[in-house]
């Protein structure tokens, strides 16, 4: 039996990318300035038809800049799912300010029906700001994620981000390449809904440039004071002049090098992702005891993870799984531990999540990567239907 370490998901580097890093050490552009930053936002802002992006160092500091640009601040409260790599949360805490949790519907995304619940019967309206009664503090932003590449609902969240005078972030960081499949923002790439999207290009998402992010949106001012803060919000560049204080959160050329071919390479990686997912449905579908999930949107999503859940949760029995794979040399892993469980999180707010719990107790992510051959997601179908669940 074949036995080589099936990893969850690697970069693939098959197009123009050491190409375009050799041309940025040879020309000795390699820091945060350079050409191939500015082509980078060009092409993906063209690509998601907005005005302008801008490439930072990470998607963290992506949403960061976000959440300072929009006016977050100490004591303000910003709406989260606790469904979420940590990133999203750590975000808020920079700015000292104040996470609220909430559940999530039926495909892991923020449960937009609770948002309204909590703005409704929790919140009261003060000179045009929502303010949270049992506090007095001021909501300020929500902060949507597409988890694994599903899309939130973007038509209810930004009819209440309206109603109540909240920015929203959209955390696309998982969903470049993602197109929503309905309502009024049918056709628009995920990320250009919210005020500000924010992309990450870490190591595992479709497209990488080691480390990195981007903010987009269709407010060519926001991103120009984004980038702005995000270069030391420096006004003069001979005599250091500064009017306000900002990060050095700016993306390094070498790093736009990798990113540029990168992002020639997406439509190819969206095909493999959504290739690849059809063939563990249609493998995966006489197992008993679990199944893929679905992506509520469909050929919209990227399908950048891939979800399978136990019929019921049962974390000794995931765990089982998750060993038994491990032993067999393929990487798999549950999902985040939930955010209002965290210890530096856990004197937060946070409504009952019981969905999310539930998905945590259920659900595993499996290898997904590009590279993945159709001999190793054969193996990974092989182990997964000869797991004997009770024993
Ligand atoms: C990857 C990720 C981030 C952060 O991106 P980095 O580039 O790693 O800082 C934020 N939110 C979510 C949901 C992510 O998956």
């Amino acid at each position: 039996m074949e036995t080589r370490w099936i990893p969850l998901s690697t970069p693939n580097f098959r197009g123009n990318e050491k190409k375009y890093v050799n041309e940025a050490v040879d020309t000795e552009w390699v820091s945060t300035a350079g050409a191939f930053i500015s082509r980078f936002e060009e092409q993906m802002a063209s690509r998601l038809s907005v005005p302008q992006a801008c490439a930072c160092q990470s998607g963290t500091a992506g949403l960061h800049l976000c959440l300072r640009h929009f006016g977050v601040t100490a004591g303000d409260l910003v709406l989260v799912p606790t469904l979420t790599f940590i990133a999203t949360v750590n975000a808020v805490l920079y700015q000292s300010a104040e996470p609220v949790f909430f559940d999530c519907d039926d495909h892991m995304c923020i449960d937009a029906e609770q948002v309204a619940a909590y703005l409704e019967h929790e919140c009261r309206p003060e000179n045009g700001r929502t303010v949270e009664i049992a506090s007095g503090k001021t909501v300020k932003a929500m902060i949507p994620v597409h988890v694994f590449g599903d899309h939130c609902d973007m038509d209810r969240l930004m009819d209440l981000a309206e109603q109540y005078h909240l920015a929203v972030i959209e955390d696309a960081t998982e969903s470049l390449g993602g197109v929503f499949s309905r309502g009024r923002y049918k056709g628009l790439s995920t990320g250009t809904a919210g005020h500000a999207g924010v992309l990450s290009f870490n190591g595992n998402k479709i497209i990488t440039t080691g480390g990195g992010g981007m903010v987009v949106s269709s407010d060519a001012a926001a991103v120009e004071h984004i980038r702005y803060l995000s270069q030391q919000a420096k006004d003069d560049a001979v005599y250091f002049v500064h009017e306000e204080w900002g990060y050095n959160y700016r993306m390094t050329n070498l790093q736009a090098a990798l990113g540029l071919a990168q992002l020639e390479e997406l439509d190819g990686f969206l095909e493999i992702k959504r290739r690849n997912y059809a063939l563990y449905q249609e493998k995966l579908a006489g197992c008993g005891y679990g199944a893929l999930l679905p992506f509520g949107s469909g050929e919209g999503s990227n399908h950048w993870f891939y979800s399978f859940a136990l019929r019921e949760a049962d974390g000794a029995k995931r765990d089982r799984l998750l060993r038994y794979l491990n032993n067999r040399q393929i990487q798999a892993r549950p999902i985040w531990k939930l955010n209002h469980t965290q210890t530096p999180f856990r004197k937060y707010r946070a409504m009952d999540c019981k969905n999310a719990e539930e998905f945590y107790g259920r659900v595993i992510n499996i290898p997904c990567g590009t590279n993945l051959t159709g001999a190793q997601l054969d193996r990974v179908c092989e182990a997964l239907l000869e797991f004997a669940p009770d024993s």
